[in-house]
């Protein structure tokens, strides 16, 4: 008996612990009820599906477009939606940001799937 907790579903840290019934990330201070299906050998790895705002699955290297304004820390305008994005990067972000990028005038940043479209 003696298991590691698992990482961090929010932001994938490895050094969680476990408290009470519940496992802590020292990172992002996500809390969560341990699964107790996962330990098991033999079950296949789970392929996570991240899904555009209207259901399309998207994948790395996609080209997609943001579909509302979104604020943008340090810039008086944001970005708009209709903005273009080219070759996506599905990560496991902190706080639902699945999409790593690029964008023109912005540089590097996060995105949620659910503010994109697949172009
Ligand atoms: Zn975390």
């Amino acid at each position: 008996m003696n298991e590691t907790p698992s990482p961090c579903p929010k932001c994938s840290c490895e050094y969680t612990y476990e408290m009470n019934a519940l496992v802590v990330c020292p990172e992002c201070a996500h809390e969560w009820v341990p699964s107790e299906a996962a330990t098991e050998g033999g079950g296949a790895p789970e392929e996570r599906v991240v899904r555009d705002a209207v259901g399309n699955v998207l994948h790395d290297g996609d080209d997609v477009t943001v579909v509302r304004a979104l604020k943008v820390k340090g810039s008086p305008s944001g970005i708009k939606a209709g903005t273009k994005v080219r070759g996506i990067r599905l990560v496991d972000g902190v706080d639902g940001h699945d999409i790593d990028c690029r964008i023109d005038g912005f540089g590097a940043m996060q995105l949620k799937s659910g503010v994109v479209k697949k172009a």
